[in-house]
């Protein structure tokens, strides 16, 4: 493969997503994201420092907290449109401020593989307009990538799942459910064979973890407003402090049951600083989410629906987008299908992988599926609680959902069911069911010297 010729060579897979990008390159029959800034993410924001330089990226997003008039974020919600926007002195189209992000992608590609990169496959999502599709295509010529292909988002993320060898022919209906920073959409697909069709497509265009970052950045101000005594309501450094550590909390959280969200000199009363130092616990953020999550399940009704399906017929539950990562979503969505789903591929990198899974066979490499390390099973424990209708010791709390990659970490928290109590016993299980008796038992540890007086 010469390294100046275009019309061969590589062809690259891209995600030009409304919070980040990222791009990737099949290496060794296996398909991986390039580092930027090492990093698989590059931020989809583009910015002007105050020399007059540009931002792409991390950079550009640190600013823009500070600086809102010299940043643009989320174009991609413009594009197709007419516009013109301003970026300090400057003005922009769309189609050009994609292009700085395309350029910027497609520079950290040559720099890893130490050649030129032009070929491309760039993701839109489904519900994208002819206009849209177009201003994308455009974008990506105007960073000099030839375009082979704009490709479904949803289907660039069911191609990661999708199977090789004798029944991958078999003809599989599968929803893909993507929460993103901005965006909320839910399509459901009909695969068969190498032919994918997009059966129906739902959304809300504006409902995204940004919402999740607006709601905990509103209860953390309100909790340091009513600690202190003042108000942060006209301090914009302030806020925009808060709402980078509202989001780092939220990501936080999806991972540990407790956060100790901490931001010194937030405020100041009478020249004495002013610190905010709170505990967020997993199960009070998710009442404050709740309803923002609530409000994607008629998306998911109205999907199924179109494409006439019922959700026991879909052979297959995809989340995409880096907010399911949010486990309250991932149970949501389990209850209302009754089935769990699939999270092996990072959700923030499937649309990228998908497109270069999809790159790879335009360039006619040979390419293995995305291979990862996941547990078969979901692990869990005992707790006292109601089952079926009943209070029961035989419920069954899952903690590590099935398919989740490994390793990982996952934290929980329980209740004593006594005043005092100052040991309890640990019992772990293997399996799905909501009574542990029908699940492996795989052993128990105690855990002994608890403090019978720490506060609830
Ligand atoms: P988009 O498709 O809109 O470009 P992404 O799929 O990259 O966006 O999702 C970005 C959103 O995912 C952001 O709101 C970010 O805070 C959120 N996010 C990333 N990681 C996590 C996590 N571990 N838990 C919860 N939310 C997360
Ligand atoms: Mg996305």
């Amino acid at each position: 493969m010469s390294s100046n010729d275009v019309s061969g060579g590589i062809v690259v897979g891209i995600d030009l997503g409304t919070t980040n990008s990222s791009i990737g390159v099949t290496m060794n029959g296996q398909p991986v994201l390039i580092p930027i800034e090492g990093q698989p993410l590059l931020p989809s924001v583009v910015g002007l420092a105050p020399d007059g330089s540009l931002l792409v990226g991390r950079a550009a997003r640190n600013q823009g907290v500070l600086y809102p008039e010299r940043t643009i974020r989320s174009v991609k919600r413009r594009m197709g449109e007419d516009v013109r926007l301003p970026l300090g002195e400057r003005q922009h189209t769309p189609v050009e401020v994609s292009a700085i992000i395309l350029r910027q992608l497609k520079l950290a590609a040559e720099t890893y593989l130490g050649q030129p990169v032009a070929r491309a496959v760039i993701t839109v999502p489904a519900y994208f307009s002819d206009a849209q599709r177009t201003a994308t295509r455009e974008a990506g010529e105007v960073a000099g990538f030839v375009v082979e292909r704009v490709l479904h988002e949803p289907t660039a993320a069911a191609l990661c799942y999708a199977g090789e060898g004798p029944g991958a022919a078999t003809e599989r209906k599968v929803l893909v459910y993507d929460l993103g920073g901005g965006t909320f959409d839910v399509s459901i697909l009909r695969q068969q064979g190498e032919v994918t069709e997009v059966l129906a497509s739902h959304g809300d265009t504006h409902l995204g973890g940004d919402d999740f970052d607006q709601v905990l950045a509103r209860w953390l101000q309100q909790r340091f407003e009513a600690q202190h005594g003042v108000s942060l309501r006209e301090d914009r450094r302030a806020l925009a402090r808060l709402s980078r550590l509202a989001e780092e909390t939220k990501i936080q959280l999806s991972r540990d049951s407790y956060v100790r969200a901490i931001a010194e000199d937030l405020g100041e009363q009478d020249g004495r600083p002013l610190h905010l130092d709170v505990e967020v616990d997993r199960h009070g953020y998710e009442e404050l989410i709740r309803p923002l999550v609530e409000r994607t399940k008629d998306s998911v009704q109205l999907a199924l629906r179109e494409a006439g399906l019922l959700a026991r017929q879909l052979d297959e539950v995809i989340l995409v987008g880096g907010a399911t990562r949010t486990p309250l979503v991932g149970e949501l969505l389990q209850g209302l299908l009754g089935r769990a789903p699939r999270l092996d591929v990072d959700p923030d990198q499937a649309v990228a992988l998908g497109a270069t899974l999809h790159a790879a066979r335009l360039a006619g490499l040979p390419v293995q599926q995305i291979l990862v390390d996941v547990t078969p099973f979901s692990f869990g424990t005992a707790y006292f609680g109601v089952l079926d209708g009943r209070p029961s010791t035989h419920c069954y709390k899952q903690i590590v959902p099935r398919n989740s990659p490994l390793p990982i970490r996952q934290t929980e928290v329980f209740f004593t069911m006594q005043d005092g109590q100052r040991r309890v016993q640990v019992e772990v299980y293997q399996g799905e069911h909501p009574d542990t008796r029908q699940n492996i038992p795989l052993g128990h540890f105690l855990v002994e010297g608890l403090d019978p007086e720490a506060p609830e």
